[in-house]
């Protein structure tokens, strides 16, 4: 387990787990649904999240963190599982009523501090360790929230990685994030919130008001 520094970009899959796409009244999409998340917004383990003003309902999405060892340009799926250095607990954080309002997602999902990451990155070998076998729970206040495989991904991290890399270059301390199983809910003031990818770690962020 090492530290994490700030990645070059984040770039997130919306969507990624049918039982989520539902539950928001979505469906689920047949190519992977791209956003992107500011550098800015990382925070680390430990560090509080801060509820903007603007919002009145701020979400968790417990999320597997990918992390790309090497660049990767309109890549096959065997090129882009080769390209995974290390994995992270995330927390796609998101400002859910002004996603809805906004039509488009850059502020929901990038207010400072809406990016929690760690708390280190598990390094892997890509030829042997299994990202599909990782599982995600997300717990407020000690109580399970969210709980999904990666097993369960519509588009399986190989997949994503390659997608993403036939639009734009991935380079090494990029993040990918892998979409949030079914359960998101709100966070507020006084909330402790944990993210944990097993095997990896537990990520764990304090919820403040702005
Ligand atoms: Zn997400």
């Amino acid at each position: 387990m090492r530290g994490m520094n700030r990645p070059g970009k984040i770039v997130c899959v919306g969507r990624n787990y049918a039982a989520h796409a539902r539950e928001l009244g979505n469906a689920v999409p047949e190519q992977p649904l791209l956003f992107l998340k500011p550098p800015s917004a990382v925070i680390g383990h430990g560090e509080a999240i801060v509820l903007p003003a603007a919002s009145a309902r701020v979400e968790h999405e417990a999320e597997i963190g990918v992390v790309i060892g090497r660049t990767l340009r309109r890549a096959s799926e065997a090129e882009a599982r080769a390209a995974v250095a290390g994995i992270t607990c995330a927390n796609d954080v998101t400002a859910r009523d002004l996603q809805k309002t906004d039509g488009q997602w850059t502020r929901a999902k990038g207010f400072d501090t809406f990016c929690p990451i760690g708390p280190g990155v598990l390094a892997i070998d890509p030829d042997t360790f299994d990202v599909a076998a990782l599982d995600v729970t997300c717990r407020v206040n000690g109580v399970v929230r969210q709980h999904g495989r990666a097993a369960d991904m519509v588009f399986g991290v190989p997949t994503l990685l390659a997608y993403i890399a036939g639009i734009m270059t991935l380079e090494p301390g990029d993040l990918v994030l892998t979409g949030t199983p079914e359960g998101v809910g709100p966070l507020v003031a006084g909330d402790v919130v944990e993210v944990e990818v097993s095997g990896v770690g537990t990520l764990r962020n304090p919820v403040v008001g702005g």
